[in-house]
């Protein structure tokens, strides 16, 4: 019932399509135009080729206006083909693009080292207490970049730290950056292993400029240094 009203809807669309024919009729004119102008100029070419000695002896007329005919559709259809080839060219292209992203996104590390510089304290029992993470020294403004992909969750000033930046890794890990000069990241934004997000600094309760760096798992802190080894990273 539905198709049968589709198709008498169809129908009369189509009706009306063909009683518009008329409106058309100016466009209509100007396909017939289209080869009359390029007659004139296939006419030219041949009478220039005539000039130099070729084919000199065809007469201007009706077998130009044929062979003029044949060209255009000719022409019509390299236009199509060549339309056809840029569309698989650049389908090429995008896929050979989206490739080498993938390799790319394969081959780059995705944990690496906080921080260049001086391994000067590990994870564990320090002047009477415990040091729940570890520390690299180096100048202030040192590169601290994230040590796993991840999502910023915390970046401003904290008790200690100075400033400190926390970032959620997408197992739930959490990723604590301590004392830094400056830092360079927003909460709610997604960093990437390597990607610099701060400097090294010496503010909160720190002896010297460096990086303190907290591995947080199923909400215990451990042992960065090992959960970094455990990941191909040595510091
Ligand atoms: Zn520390």
């Amino acid at each position: 019932m539905v198709a049968a009203v589709a198709a008498g809807a169809f129908a009369a669309a189509a009706a009306g399509q063909t009683l518009q024919t008329p409106n058309n009729s100016p466009q209509q004119r100007h396909t017939d135009v289209t080869p009359l102008a390029n007659a004139s100029d296939a006419s030219a070419s041949l009478n220039s080729g005539g000039a130099s000695g070729v084919g000199g002896d065809a007469p201007a007329g009706s077998p130009v206006l044929l062979q003029v005919s044949h060209s255009v559709d000719a022409s019509a259809e390299a236009q199509k083909l060549t339309e056809s080839a840029e569309v698989t060219e650049k389908r090429l292209e995008r896929e050979a693009e989206e490739r080498r992203r993938a390799e790319e996104e394969a081959k780059r590390p995705k944990f690496v080292a906080p921080a260049q510089g001086v391994f000067t304290s590990g994870y564990g029992a320090r002047w009477g207490g415990t040091h729940y993470g570890i520390d690299i020294a180096n100048s202030i403004g040192t590169p601290i970049v994230a040590a796993a992909d991840g999502t910023v969750i915390e970046a401003g000033p904290a008790s200690g730290f100075g400033l400190w930046v926390r970032i959620q890794l997408d197992d739930g890990t959490i990723h604590v950056y301590g004392h830094m000069e400056s830092f360079s990241v927003q909460v709610g934004q997604r960093v990437k292993a390597g990607e610099q997000i701060a400097i090294i600094g010496n503010r909160g309760q720190s002896t010297g400029p460096h990086l303190h760096f907290e591995v947080h798992e199923n909400g215990q802190k451990v042992d960065p240094q090992a959960w970094l080894a455990a990941r191909g990273v040595y510091i």
